[in-house]
């Protein structure tokens, strides 16, 4: 399709309004005109300014969000040794603070939290992040299509965790107001309406990767079983895909036989050699697959570690659930190789698994609300759905604790020797400004591998540490629609496009709590549609296929991004009667170059003996300064930020 007909011209809050640009186009339209175009409003407002600007309200942008343009310059100017040579002279702001926080994610925000009830209300706190917005990965983005609120997670997405939160965790949590269990308990699932009833999974086959675009509605669900029945259902799914007859045939064979592959080894020997071969590795050289067999696998464990079979260790997609292990007569308990996700998989689930409308960006609020009371209304987790967080609060003179938004670090020293020194200097850069304040105690809960840059004077060793796990990219894209009568007609929820851009689409089925209930009435209203991307390089090291995905996401416009959506929604949905041009009313891409923490994976970091894990060396407390994120935990889950919060703080306040 070329460009018209997919709507590259159409006016919905997109590319042309972001970064700037369109107050910069020459002066041909002027903002009295932009600000009739459904959110553009709060996007003049925050290119305007800055938090304090009235209307400042960051979760309404559209349009390339995440990692957004502007929040990453400084960062990138440290690490090629640009900033200081550019930088002006510090300006003292004569600020002092109890504690400074370097990153306003999850982890930042529950240290100060954990700070505050350690040492009392009266503790003065400063909160710095360098996005226009606080929660780090758990951000919430707002959508109008047709003028109904649809609330999305631009990130984090679910109060779960391969293992139970701990006591610090849960306790934090109940503190400012979150029960899982009794939220989702108090949530409606939208799922059940009969608007959503009767609707299929399917896949998509494209040309480029299966010969032919091809929709197949109703895919057979994974783990649905072995044996004769799951053969059938299995071939009758496979016949109706472009996939070559033998390539079908392995598929079925794989997903219903009970072979054991391995034969003669024992369990240990078996779990063992799983966890030295990657699932593709299984696939082809024990199961003894076509090789066209694995490209319907090849995404599958985007999810939840950000790079492909390929790099992905057989044990773990056993403790998974995957297919091929049914005769295989493993033990059922997880074992020490494998990662920290796939032992959770494999171990019994805790009892939670909730999410608020904007995923754990509520965790993010409420600590907010708990922080900084009169900036976000209410009460409760459930009233806290629909308020309106006021941004102008968030940073007053009078409050003990503040957030600055907009704000990178760029150093954090003592004022003397680490052993000794009573205080520390942070000096951070704001638009072309830097400025110095002053702290008795500093907890970093940004990026491991930025702190090398902020702390120079760390020990060699630790500074290695730090730099050692490579954040996994992941893009999660919301697309608001009019309407979605193409899903309706087609008789699908969605879609697995393994072979496409984004490696999925599918209709947000919204969680119903607080008021908030935008669940459509027919097929004629707006809805939300999820896409998520992967950008890794199959064949390549893992830490390779993420250092990869970041300069693809850094160096990608939304245009590309913007382009490829409309394009691939045109081609799954064509049957249904998709119109791009028309069907569309705005677009927002998250993009995390520098998303998950990096968690070791055993087919490629060693077996670290305790206690000499790179996140463990890279905690290490230095003098007045400690460690917080999850990079410090090594696992990619909120609960461990906030355990890692709780340490870094008592690591400070038990000094
Ligand atoms: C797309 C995605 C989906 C996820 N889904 C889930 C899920 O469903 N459930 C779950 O439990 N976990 C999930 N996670 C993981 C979870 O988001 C994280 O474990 C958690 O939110 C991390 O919080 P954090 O505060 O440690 O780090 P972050 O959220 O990364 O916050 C750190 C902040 O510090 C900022 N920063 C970095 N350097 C500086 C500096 N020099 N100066 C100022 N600020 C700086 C960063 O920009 C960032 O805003 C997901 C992560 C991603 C990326």
């Amino acid at each position: 399709m070329n460009d018209k007909s997919l709507g590259m011209d159409r006016p919905i809050t997109r590319r042309d309004f972001l970064n700037g640009v369109a107050i910069g186009v020459g002066g041909a339209v002027s903002a009295d005109v932009l600000r009739q175009i459904p959110g553009v409003e709060a996007i003049l407002n925050a290119a305007a300014a800055d938090q304090d600007t009235p209307g400042y309200y960051p979760p309404a942008l559209t349009g390339m969000r995440g990692s957004h343009d502007g929040s990453f310059d400084v960062s990138h100017a440290l690490r090629d040794r640009r900033f200081w040579t550019n930088a002006g002279q510090p300006s003292e702001t004569g600020e002092t603070y109890d504690l400074v926080v370097a990153g306003g994610g999850i982890s930042g925000l529950a240290a100060a939290y954990f700070y505050r009830a350690r040492t009392g209300p009266s503790a003065r706190i400063l909160i710095l992040d360098n996005h226009d917005d606080f929660g780090g990965h758990a951000k919430r983005n707002e959508f109008r299509p047709k003028g109904r609120l649809w609330i999305a997670n631009g990130g984090t997405q679910s109060i779960e965790s391969p293992f139970p939160y701990s006591r610090e965790a849960r306790a934090l949590m109940s503190a400012i107001g979150i029960e899982p269990v009794a939220l989702a308990d108090a949530a409606e699932k939208a799922a059940h309406r009969e608007v959503f009833q009767g609707l299929q999974r399917a896949h998509f086959f494209d040309a480029e990767t299966f010969g032919a675009d091809r929709l197949v509605v109703g895919s057979p669900a994974p783990g649905r079983g072995r044996g004769d029945e799951a053969r059938k259902s299995w071939e009758a799914f496979l016949a109706k895909t472009p996939l070559a007859p033998d390539v079908q045939k392995d598929i079925a064979r794989l997903e219903s036989a009970s072979v054991d592959y391995m034969p003669g080894l024992s369990n240990d020997e078996k779990k063992d050699r799983l966890s030295r071969i990657s699932y593709k590795a299984f696939l082809l050289d024990y199961v003894k697959v076509q090789p066209g067999v694995i490209p319907f696998y090849q995404v599958r464990t985007h999810g939840l570690y950000g790079i492909g079979i390929d790099a992905v260790g057989a044990l773990e997609c056993w403790g998974m659930d995957y297919p091929g292990f049914a005769g295989m007569n493993l033990d059922p308990r997880a074992t020490g190789r494998m990662s920290f996700t796939a032992r959770g998989e494999a171990t019994p689930k805790p009892p939670y698994d909730f999410h608020f409308p904007d995923g754990n960006a509520s965790i993010a609020r409420l600590l907010v609300r708990a922080l900084v009371p009169d900036a976000l209304p209410g009460r409760t987790a459930e009233d806290s759905v629909l308020a309106r967080a006021d941004y102008g609060k968030l940073d007053r003179a009078q409050s003990p604790v503040r957030i600055r938004l907009g704000c990178t670090v760029a150093r954090v020293r003592h004022t003397g020797p680490a052993s000794s020194a009573r205080e520390v200097d942070v000096t951070y850069a704001r638009g072309k400004e830097v400025y110095t304040v002053r702290a008795k105690g500093v907890v970093l809960a940004c990026w491991n591998m930025m702190i090398p840059y902020l702390c120079p004077e760390l020990p060699e060793k630790q500074q290695e540490a730090l730099r050692y796990g490579v954040k996994v990219p992941l893009v999660y894209t919301s697309v608001a629609l009019n309407n979605w009568r193409a899903f309706k007609k087609l008789g699908i929820s969605g879609a697995s496009t393994p072979g496409m851009y984004h490696t999925g689409a599918r209709l947000e089925v919204p969680t119903v709590i607080g008021g908030y209930d935008p669940t459509p009435a027919s097929p004629d209203d707006s809805i939300l549609v999820r896409m998520t991307r992967t950008p890794c390089k199959p064949g390549l090291p893992a830490r390779d296929q993420q250092r990869a995905g970041h300069v693809e996401l850094f160096t990608t416009t939304f245009e590309t991004f913007e382009r490829k959506i409309r394009d691939q929604l045109a081609r799954v949905l064509q049957d249904g009667g998709f119109d791009p041009a028309r069907d569309i009313d705005a677009i927002t891409v998250n993009r995390w170059p520098h998303g998950y923490a990096y968690e070791y994976n055993p087919l490629w970091d060693p077996d670290w003996p305790v206690g000499q894990a790179p996140c463990e060396i890279g905690r290490k407390p230095f003098g007045r300064i400690t460690i917080a994120n999850s990079d410090a935990g090594a696992a990619a889950y909120s609960d461990i930020a906030i355990d890692q919060a709780f340490r870094a703080v008592n690591e400070l306040v038990g000094r």
